[in-house]
């Protein structure tokens, strides 16, 4: 199946089955803005507690805060947001749709990409076994011109946003003969910066009120009650804040789903250190990251770093997690090394000392910091997508399951009467109940135990126990797995000591040590 149909049903499987919903659909929904259904709500909030616990409970030095999303609007000054938190845009004049110019460019570059690929693969197939294909890059006077022109282009791309040369980034579209992918014209306007930030006012009068923004990242909330959290909660170097909250960018094209949100959830952690220490503690978090998003098991071949060339002026280190959606490979989460960026200018702006007395060293000094950023929502996305499953069964049929991680899935256990007669509702019923106090679970007897059993794979429930006549004479049942659809008979009593390692955040969490 296409890459592309793939996410179709990724997208119509997510709403058919209460995962998300597009925001106010009653009326024609809001772009780029999404709705979490009931079992939506349950995958997001194991997600953000998968992630909130690997980092406050696993590390004694790294405490937690929740920040409000307006802040004083002086602070998005000093962060450099007012005057830079820019996307490039330009429009068609026949279409009217509006585009990111550097996406437009990233996309040539890439189809440069997908064309020399797909001359080596094909090379690749022609010589078989004797192909070297270090060579035939080297060789081939085709792929040579065309890598050169990707080289070109790319260049020429980098140079044009380091310098913000906005004519220049049109002038690469127009050579490039770059078409609207909708319309199809070339009929562009001139490249002008977009904010993405997010304004409203508070107050009550129009003379006393203030502009303030909706905040584009959680992490100002952070670096602001710095000294706030080291002091009374007597931090000591290295430490970490970590937040997990609503994040806000008016999107200039909000496309693929989730992946691309007006608003959104960031789960953040910037962790203070040494100067002079910070490149080792970026490598340290990059190892710490790419482990946790690996524990999921989804294949360590399905994510991989991606290291920033162009580096924002305040950072000195940068690399990005991607993960593959059935789209590409694809930014997940960010890892950036910070510098003293952040405290250094709420110092000069707020004109208040944000310093910290190191006690071994005897000195003052302002902390360097490692961010790690990563979207609850892409992160929601990528678990979709890697657990997306579609299987031919030995008797024809095809059973669209969710290999969620246990420990990530909305609902653990169903509880299911084989029939609903001869009292053995009752007695699925009251184990329900004991069990629902220690994990989520779902009692169903509507329909055939098949249709059951497929209902629950569609929402990724890892185990489904049938409640059966022989249920009433000896107190077993069967427990099947999600998975390999396996049944074993385990005795009522051994369910929950049975379940809860395998589907407990415990369970992931141990896997990280
Ligand atoms: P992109 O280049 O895709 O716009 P970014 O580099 O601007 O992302 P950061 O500012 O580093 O993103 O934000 C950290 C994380 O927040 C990203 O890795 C992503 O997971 C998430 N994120 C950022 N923007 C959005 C958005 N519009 N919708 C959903 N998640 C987002």
């Amino acid at each position: 199946m296409a890459q592309e149909d793939v996410f179709k049903k990724i997208v119509s499987h997510s709403k058919e089955y209460g995962f998300v919903f597009p925001s106010s659909e009653i009326y024609d929904g809001l772009a780029a803005v999404y709705d979490y259904g009931q079992n939506g709500v349950e995958l997001k909030n194991n997600i953000k507690q998968y992630w909130w616990q690997s980092m406050v409970l696993l590390h004694e030095n790294i405490v937690g805060i929740d920040s409000s999303i307006f802040m004083h609007p002086t602070i998005w000054k000093a962060s450099g947001h007012v005057d830079a938190f820019n996307d490039p845009l330009i429009d068609n004049r026949d279409s009217k749709k509006r585009y990111r110019a550097d996406v437009l460019i990233e996309d040539q570059i890439a189809k440069y990409d997908e064309k020399i690929n797909k001359e080596v693969a094909k090379a690749a197939k022609r010589f078989g076994d004797s192909f070297d294909e270090a060579k035939y890059r080297a060789t081939s006077q085709k792929l040579i011109e065309d890598t050169e022109k990707r080289n070109a282009l790319h260049e020429r791309y980098k140079s044009a946003m380091n310098a913000n040369d906005l004519d220049e980034l049109k002038q690469i579209i127009l050579d490039e003969g770059i078409v609207d992918p909708i319309g199809g014209t070339r009929n562009w306007t001139d490249v002008r910066q977009f904010n993405l930030m997010f304004s409203t006012e508070m107050g009550s009068t129009s003379e006393g009120s203030m502009k303030v923004y909706l905040r584009p990242e959680t992490a100002q909330g952070i670096f602001v009650n710095f000294l706030n959290v080291q002091k009374t909660g007597r931090m000591k170097i290295p430490f970490g804040i970590a937040q997990i909250g609503k994040a806000f960018r008016n999107e200039i094209v909000a496309r693929q789903f989730i992946f691309r949100m007006r608003e959104f959830e960031q789960m953040e952690m910037q962790f203070f250190v040494r100067p002079g220490t910070e490149i080792e503690w970026f490598k340290k978090w990059k190892e710490i990251r790419m482990k946790w998003h690996e524990a999921l098991g989804f294949g360590s071949e399905n994510y991989r770093f991606h290291d920033h060339e162009k580096l924002a002026h305040y950072a000195n280190a940068a690399t990005d997690i991607e993960f593959k959606m059935p789209f590409g490979f694809k930014e997940v989460e960010g890892i950036h090394s910070r510098t003293d960026f952040d405290l250094s200018q709420h110092e000069k702006f707020s004109g208040k000392s944000i310093k910290y007395f190191d006690p071994e060293l005897n000195e003052s000094y302002t902390p360097y910091d490692i961010e790690t950023s990563i979207g609850v929502d892409r992160m929601f996305l990528s678990v979709m997508c890697g657990a997306y499953t579609e299987e031919t069964l030995e008797n024809g049929e095809t059973r669209v399951v969710l290999k969620l991680p246990a420990q990530l899935a909305p609902v653990k256990l169903a509880i299911l009467p084989l029939v609903k007669k001869d009292g053995l509702a009752e007695k699925a019923l009251d184990i329900r109940n004991e069990l629902k106090f220690h994990f989520n679970c779902q009692y169903d007897e509507k329909d055939s135990i098949g249709k059951r059993y497929r209902r629950q794979d569609a929402i990724g429930t890892p185990y489904c126990v049938t409640v059966d006549h022989q249920t009433l004479e000896d107190n077993t049942v069967t427990l099947r797995n999600r998975d390999t659809m396996e049944q074993i008979r385990v005795a009522v009593p051994e369910l929950n000591g049975l379940l809860h390692d395998k589907v407990s955040i415990i369970g992931l969490l141990k896997t990280l040590q």
